[in-house]
């Protein structure tokens, strides 16, 4: 039964153990409550190791991993130096509250204020991307003494109550017959020129009409009484939307004209995942709260955060800032955190993933899209890019989105099982696939992966008119 071992496979000496992969998969079944889904349609695959840009299940059957495990591992399965940081820190020191300094603590602080732009140069550390978003809103509200909060339908902000309030797509509404979303938040449509809300035709013309349509929300809703815009700078979960050039320098104007807090979402964006530190380098724009989480440290530790302006920050000097968390810069995360964001400047990881998206994933999706009547448009940068598919290029209607047919097999389903056959695990959501690998994926991985999706996407087009 020993397979030998490769690269990107498990390592030497890995013994296939199908009947522990069955037991885990059985005690997973026995006892565990899973995220976004039906409990009745949750199968997991047990999964034994990873490694770089693959992981792999007990059987020995490795995958390559386009998921990043939700557009998170930004630095690949297994770092070395994020281990053994990780495995020093807690030798020395597990847990210590907030309250005092801490080393690990100081130094993650110290080098994501030396990344963020501007003078955003202080940060609050959260458990995740959901608790960033809801202490951002929290300052915001309190910075300028108004109540409302504007964000854009399709993004995602997290799954607690002000987090899932923000959230413009389908969860929201679930979650609030659930009654769990927050109130005082308004909606608007940002730039998506594919299926443009503004009848646009350029990407110039997307730009100007969303700010004139974001600006008329902020008027309807009373300028005075708004505190924040909340946006992801590349929108992720709900379509990896990349803003046309001008549009968010437009929304940090807007911010400045009405007196309202510019929060930038970073949660999934930042950290190397689109060729940039933070995705707002991309277009020079200084937001006044960025939010955190996933790359900064890849999740080996759950760790997010806010990292804020001098004025936000001024605030708060004197007035008690009513909110926290118990393991706000854990030491093994902020431990973490410092090995990754330094092995990410030693590797050039952020610059591979920048050359990567330019010379191999964004070129490839586009011959790929050539050659499937089911692609109507491939989008995005770095190592965030979304394969729209569609049963009609012309009309651009979806292919069969989920929730949208009662059909026992959709064919995104399909298209996804072909890439899992083939060794690719892909992210998919709503009538899209996302190519979301690891930062540190070389130039064969990725055309591995590609080559993978490609034979797959022959499975919707069968479904095209
Ligand atoms: N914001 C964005 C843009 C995200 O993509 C996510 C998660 O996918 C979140 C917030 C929520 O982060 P978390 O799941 O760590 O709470």
């Amino acid at each position: 039964l020993r397979r030998p071992a490769h690269p990107g496979g498990p390592p030497p000496g890995f013994v296939p153990d199908l009947a522990e992969g069955s037991r885990v998969r059985a005690a997973d079944r026995a006892h565990l409550f899973h995220s976004w889904m039906a409990q009745d349609a949750v199968d997991p695959i047990p999964v034994a190791g990873g490694s770089g840009r693959y992981f792999w299940d007990y059987g020995g059957r490795r995958y390559l991993d386009f998921s990043s495990q939700f557009i998170n591992l930004n630095i690949g399965h297994g770092h070395p130096k994020v281990i053994a940081a990780i495995k020093e820190q807690a030798d020395r020191l597990c847990m210590i509250a907030s309250t005092f300094a801490n080393d690990q603590r100081g130094e993650a602080a110290r080098l994501i204020a030396e990344l963020a732009p501007g003078d955003l140069d202080r940060v609050f550390f959260t458990n995740g991307g959901a608790e960033a978003n809801e202490h951002a809103v929290r300052m915001a509200r309190m910075h300028t003494g108004r109540p409302k909060v504007l964000s854009a339908y399709r993004s995602y902000h997290g799954g607690t109550a002000t987090a899932i309030g923000l959230t413009g797509d389908p969860r929201r509404w679930a979650n609030q017959n659930s009654g769990s979303a927050s109130g005082n938040i308004a909606h608007f449509f940002g730039p998506y020129l594919y299926r443009s809300h503004f009848h646009a035709a350029t990407e110039a013309e997307e730009s100007a009409r969303a700010l004139e349509h974001l600006e008329q929300v902020i008027v309807f809703e009373g300028p005075g009484t708004v505190a924040a815009v909340v946006l992801e700078t590349v929108v992720g979960t709900a379509g990896i939307l990349v803003p046309p050039p001008g549009y968010l320098a437009g929304v940090r104007e807007l911010c400045d004209r009405y007196g309202i807090v510019f929060v930038a979402d970073e949660v999934m964006s930042g950290f190397g995942r689109v060729g940039e530190w933070f995705a707002v380098d991309h277009w020079n724009v200084t937001p006044d709260l960025i939010t955190f989480a996933k790359g900064v440290n890849s999740g080996y530790v759950p760790l997010g955060g806010v990292v804020m302006s001098e004025a936000i920050y001024d605030s708060f000097r004197t007035v008690t800032y009513p909110g926290g968390l118990t393991y706000s810069g854990h030491p093994l995360a902020c431990a973490a955190a410092v090995a990754t964001i330094t092995a990410m400047k030693e590797e050039g990881i952020v610059e591979n993933a920048a050359r990567i998206g330019e010379q191999v994933i964004g070129p490839g999706l586009r011959e790929i899209a050539g050659r499937h009547p089911s692609v109507g448009e491939v989008r995005g940068l770095g190592v965030f890019w979304a394969v729209e598919l569609v049963h009609d290029r012309e009309t651009r209607e979806m292919l069969v989105p989920y929730a949208a047919s009662g059909a026992a097999t959709r064919p995104v389903d399909e298209v996804v099982a072909a890439c899992r056959a083939g060794g690719m695990w892909p992210v998919y959501n709503f009538n899209r696939i996302h190519v979301v690998p690891p930062c540190t994926i070389t130039d064969a991985e990725a055309r591995e992966g590609l080559a993978i999706l490609d034979q797959a996407l022959y499975r919707a087009d069968a479904y095209t008119t």
